[in-house]
């Protein structure tokens, strides 16, 4: 069976997830929804896909710029076994009332609340909670790395608390309006932020504290963590061990690989030849691993534009049950060429 799958919203996260699935043996990308005609939509076209407006007005400022437009995105639906709705936040929801009248299932992004589906995704924590669900919400950026390190130290050393503090790029690399750009704003002043909450609609099981910030850089956010632990009191090493055989982490090291700061990791994903220089992996800097007592430190660096991309390509295959969590990682992750860890 191949899966007919839209992409309605198409630009940080819609256009990486819509390269990944045209990229995938088992999926067809029926097309892609945009608002308007630009050199995202031409450059679409140019890839072969076929670009849906978002409503009438949408359609025929398509019409008159040149740009080929296929109709509108309730067609695209109409025309897909399932929806990868990339639209901003809040907009998602307003969408989901198009999916369900016309019978389609649909993935969320972060930007939702867990409520719009009811299951929020992470891969390789509970990619079984989402067969045959018909909405699926793949939390946010730093939802997702934090779920994919907590979930592997927590199999392995049972967390009783996690704390992180997050420093957030203030923008996407696109986005010059937005700042700031010269200070670091509380964002919020108030604890916990919204990002531990979050963790827990996937994994319940353990308290996690966030405090975040946004930073005037548009190229990954930084965690701090500081994890407690209940069940064996783990070395340094025992903790890189089990980290560098968790998926969809990579390991780095500012002695071995001088690697020593977000910029350093961006650079490496160009060496890598990455689309886009994309980091779909959460990034561990492993000589920052400490335990102390019964906590874990160390430093995650979380490219926020990529990351969700692997999820977005499993939570269709959970949907639709077609294969299972270890199956669908490892076609997502060779296609995307993530290494198997
Ligand atoms: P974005 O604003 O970059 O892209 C959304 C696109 O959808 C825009 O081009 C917008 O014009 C378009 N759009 C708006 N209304 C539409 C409609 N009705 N139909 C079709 N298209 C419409 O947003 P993004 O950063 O890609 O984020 C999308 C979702 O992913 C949000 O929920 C966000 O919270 C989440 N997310 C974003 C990031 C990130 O760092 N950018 C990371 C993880 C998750």
């Amino acid at each position: 069976m191949t899966i007919r799958v839209a992409v309605n919203g198409y630009n940080v996260i819609g256009r990486r997830v819509a390269d990944a699935v045209a990229l995938q043996s088992d999926m067809k990308l029926v097309g892609v929804a945009k608002v308007k005609p630009d050199y995202k939509a031409n450059s679409a076209v140019e890839k072969g896909y076929k670009v849906f407006a978002a409503d009438e007005k949408g359609e025929k400022a398509f019409r008159d710029s040149g740009i080929p437009c296929e109709g509108l995105s309730r067609d695209l639906v109409s025309a897909s076994d399932i929806v990868i709705d990339a639209t901003p936040e809040d907009v998602g929801s307003q969408n989901k009332q198009m999916y369900e009248s016309l019978g389609r299932r649909a993935i969320f992004q972060g930007g939702e609340e867990h409520d719009v589906a009811g299951t929020s995704f992470v891969a390789q924590c509970n990619f079984d909670q989402a067969v045959g669900k018909k909405f699926v919400r793949v939390v946010s950026c730093n939802t997702t790395a934090l779920c994919r390190v907590l979930h592997s130290i927590d199999e392995d050393f049972g967390i009783s608390k996690a704390n992180v503090v997050i420093a957030r790029r203030a923008a996407d690399p696109d986005e010059s309006s937005k700042g700031p750009i010269d200070a670091v704003v509380l964002d919020p002043v108030t604890i916990p932020s919204h990002h531990g909450p979050d963790v827990n609609t996937v994994l319940p099981g353990f308290p996690v504290i966030s405090m975040a910030m946004k930073i005037p850089t548009t190229h990954m956010h930084l965690h701090s963590l500081v994890v407690s632990v209940k069940r064996d009191l783990p070395s340094d090493d025992r903790v890189i061990d089990k980290l560098s055989k968790t998926p969809r982490l990579m390991l780095v090291s500012s002695k071995k690989d001088g690697i020593k700061s977000t910029a350093n990791v961006m650079d490496l994903a160009r060496e890598l030849g990455r689309p886009r220089n994309d980091v779909f992996e959460a990034v561990v800097w492993k000589d920052s691993v400490k335990v102390i007592g019964n906590e874990i430190y160390f430093f995650m660096a979380v490219h926020q534009e990529a990351i969700v991309t692997p999820e977005n390509v499993d939570a269709i295959r959970a949907v639709l049950d077609v294969s299972g969590a270890r199956e669908s990682m490892r076609m997502t992750d060779q296609s995307l060429k993530i290494k198997a860890n």
